[in-house]
């Protein structure tokens, strides 16, 4: 897996993402190797390292509003969900990333 799955392969069109939802800065898409059956991934556009490194909080709020707008979808058609973003030696990918399942 490289450093930075999301700006190599997802970002850059090398690998094909199965679009959520979409806006100016933020990307939600099916995981392309989905570990739990509803696994969806939300990434900001641009490189952001992780939830501690951002330092832009309209980008922010655009981010946590796509989270919660893709949350309602899978609480709403599965009864629950899961909101989580990994940090520190927890953290595969160094390109910020929830993952809602
Ligand atoms: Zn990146």
């Amino acid at each position: 897996m490289p450093e930075d799955f999301y700006c190599e392969e997802v970002l850059s069109g090398k690998t094909t993402a199965k679009k959520v939802l979409e806006t100016d800065n933020v990307l939600a898409y099916w995981h392309t190797r989905p570990f739990w059956e509803t696994h969806i991934v939300v990434i900001p556009k641009t490189h952001v390292g992780s939830l501690l490194s951002i330092n832009d909080n309209a980008l922010l709020i655009e981010l946590l509003d796509v989270v919660k707008k893709v949350a309602a979808i899978v609480v709403n058609e599965t009864g629950a969900a899961r909101v989580l973003t990994n940090l520190g030696e927890y953290q595969d990918s160094k390109h910020l990333h929830f993952k809602v399942n």
